[in-house]
């Protein structure tokens, strides 16, 4: 699998004796799919990549590239959309970048039924421990459509939030504790599970969204949920976008048991029934918007969910209470960031308002972006329940980031947020300084500086240019 050991001085070889010669990976063909990231907009080069296979080997690919004065890249499942999980050529000041793939920090998966917990190695994909809590009738409280790919310590890097955080929360609310190694190789770990526990800080949710910045996640313990006896689903045909808003902020919000309320409007619809070969949704032709709603309980929510959506401004509606017929449903908010990528790479905006300025985010956002991409192409779709919209560009070239300025800026005067749930990455750094006040990034670099005092974690990522 790999080439014997090679370039600055030893490095490689002490590597080596770290993971072992079949998981040392060096040359062009083995490194491309680590080296590039899911998007195809971010990549650089990296000397190696690192598969070790518990906390001791990534606790000693740390040491090791410390005193080599090496950068490393943590990654998992590599799909991130802010280009945070894969090197950078300018970041690391010449400094070889190594990747430390997770994906080999998947063993000793462990459930507790009775404390509804499970327990397993970062590398471990969403998919893998819902299927294996799925076993026992419980379920992680968090989705996202990357979850054959995505891992449970990507998640907790990223903060992910996804389908459900609308219930739920987002990755944070979900962990029950971790264990990490420190740039220096110290491993802390915090995996009680406890639902109460107040002594000192809280490691899991400082690592919470810390992309790789603080130390590298080699072990999650999550929250699990029972899994609600009935499920719905519905494709919600409205006829313009304010009424999705309104329906949301209003009578679905107040469903106990709405998991999910996914908007798609007529842009990336048509695209997705284009690339997908769906056929075209219920109300197409003259619908504004679309939801895409799950409502789960022990009691079956079909019908309040029904009187939630019986409203003049719904054109139409699919439900399906089956499996297959809610895959069908889900399919036309699902395959929107496959079919928006076959355009062309996009600029990907992961923005959030407060529910409250959703319309007026919605309304402003053609005008601004028309002013300073003229002809740009714009798909929006998004967690509306959460005030999160997915903003897709596409037209500017990738180096332009006018649109991107126009985007963030309208949300930031709206008091929201620059990244909802994707994280900063390199993408978003030129707006951090915009984001966030000097206070509050001062905090961030004493934190990062005391945790990995030689900049060895993710250099350029979370970092304000
Ligand atoms: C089709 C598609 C749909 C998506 N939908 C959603 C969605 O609904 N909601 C959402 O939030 N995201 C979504 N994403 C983005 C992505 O799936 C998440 O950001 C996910 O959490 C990344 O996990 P990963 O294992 O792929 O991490 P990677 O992409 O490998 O890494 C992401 C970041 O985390 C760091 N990192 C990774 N593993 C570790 C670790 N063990 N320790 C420390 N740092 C680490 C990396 O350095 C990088 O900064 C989607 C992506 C795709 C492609």
């Amino acid at each position: 699998m790999s080439t014997p050991p090679s370039g600055p001085s030893g490095l490689l070889g002490d590597l080596q004796e770290v993971v072992g010669p079949a998981h040392l990976l060096t040359g062009e063909d083995l490194l491309a799919s680590y080296t590039t990231d899911w998007t195809g907009r971010y990549s650089g080069t990296a000397l190696a990549v690192l598969r070790p296979v518990d906390a001791a080997e990534v606790a000693g690919v740390l040491e090791v590239a410390a005193r080599h004065g090496a950068a490393v890249v943590p990654q998992g499942g590599n799909t991130g959309l802010v280009g945070g999980s894969v090197p950078r050529a300018r970041l690391a000041g010449g400094r070889p970048q190594l990747v430390l793939s997770t994906r080999r920090l998947t063993g000793g998966l462990e459930l507790d039924r009775s404390s509804r917990l499970l327990e397993a190695g970062a590398g471990t994909t969403l998919a893998e421990a819902a299927r294996a809590a799925r076993h026992a009738g419980l379920h992680p409280g968090i989705d996202l459509a990357a979850r054959e790919s995505a891992t449970l310590g990507g998640m907790v890097a990223t903060n992910a939030g996804g389908l459900q955080a609308v219930r739920y929360g987002p990755m944070r609310a979900r962990l029950a504790g971790v264990e990490a190694v420190l740039a220096d190789g110290t491993v802390a770990a915090r995996l009680s599970g406890l639902a109460k526990d107040s002594v000192g800080w809280d490691l899991g949710a400082l690592l919470s969204g810390s992309e790789g910045t603080l130390a590298v996640v080699t072990r999650v313990a999550l929250r699990l949920e029972a899994t609600p006896v009935h499920r719905v689903a519905a494709l919600v045909a409205l006829d313009e976008v304010s009424s999705a808003v309104e329906l949301v902020t209003g009578p679905l919000r107040r469903l106990a048991s709405l998991e999910a309320a996914e908007l798609t409007l007529e842009a990336g619809m048509s695209l997705v029934c284009e690339t997908a070969g769906l056929a075209p949704p219920p109300g197409a032709g003259g619908a504004g918007a679309w939801l895409t709603v799950e409502a789960a309980a022990d009691d079956d929510p079909t019908d309040e969910l029904a009187r939630a959506l019986a409203d003049p401004r719904v054109l139409e509606t699919a439900v399906a209470g089956d499996a297959a017929g809610r895959g069908r449903l889900w399919a036309y908010r699902e395959r929107h960031t496959e079919a928006v990528s076959r355009l062309g790479i996009p600029h990907k905006l992961d923005v959030s308002v407060r529910p409250g300025r959703l319309a007026a985010l919605l309304a402003r956002l053609p005008d601004e972006v028309e002013k300073r991409a003229p002809g740009a192409r714009i798909v929006v779709f998004g967690h509306l329940a959460e005030g999160n919209l997915h903003v897709n560009v596409l037209g500017p070239p990738l180096e332009d980031d006018a649109a991107d300025d126009a985007v963030l800026r309208l949300v930031l005067e709206l008091g929201g947020s620059i990244s909802a749930e994707h994280g900063v990455g390199v993408a978003k750094t030129p707006w951090l300084r915009l984001a966030r006040s000097a206070a509050e990034l001062e905090v961030m670099r004493r934190v990062r500086a005391a945790l990995d005092p030689g900049g060895v974690l993710n250099p350029g990522v979370l970092e304000p240019t």
